[in-house]
């Protein structure tokens, strides 16, 4: 690819290109990390979301990605778990077979939040996980204080019980064991 480097200010993509590293501020807002990598990049402010993808074009190629798994292997402050069966973002894949998702803005609603389909299993999937989601909701109540949720902002994060988030009811797995805990 021949990107050209305008004067001065690399864009995103120059920086992944030339591998330099620069100094970044992270911080949590929402279910999301804000990665800033100060006034010479551009754009200077990256939101990465727990499934391991950037809002930019780059998504998981972003290196605000690799930014917030530093921050987190260093004991950095998390950005809290949805509840179950909310999407603030899609999901790193498929919940239920591990196949890539795709966003279906038909299945997308305030309070299921982003909506996807399934490469194997189509909206099918997308139900399934929604109805477990339900029924594990309802037997594990796995929140002490239930989060308070208003579309994309989070009124009031909530209190999970901590280790009750098992691969049954956490809705971010991920395939070939990347970090879970993101
Ligand atoms: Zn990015
Ligand atoms: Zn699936």
């Amino acid at each position: 690819m021949n990107t050209s480097i305008t004067e001065g200010t690399p864009n995103i993509l120059d920086l992944v290109q030339t591998g330099v590293d620069t100094p970044t501020t992270i911080t949590v807002d929402g279910y999301f990390y804000l990665v800033d990598f100060g006034e010479n990049v551009h754009p200077r402010v990256h939101r990465v979301g727990k499934n391991g993808k950037c809002t930019c074009y780059l998504g998981q190629h972003c290196p605000a990605v690799d930014e917030v798994a530093d921050h987190l292997e260093d004991g950095g402050e998390r950005s809290p778990y949805p509840p179950a069966g909310y999407y603030p973002m899609l999901p790193a894949c498929c919940p239920i077979c591990g196949a890539d998702v795709q966003l279906d803005t038909t299945l997308s609603s305030r309070k299921r939040g982003v909506g996807w389909r399934c490469a194997n299993g189509g909206s099918l999937h997308y139900w399934q996980r929604m109805t477990d989601a339900l029924r594990i909701s309802r037997e594990t109540n796995s929140w002490a204080i239930p989060p308070v949720v208003d579309d994309d902002w989070i009124v009031y994060p909530g209190v999970h019980r901590d280790g009750i988030v098992t691969d049954a009811n956490n809705p971010y797995t991920f395939r070939d064991g990347y970090n879970p805990n993101f």
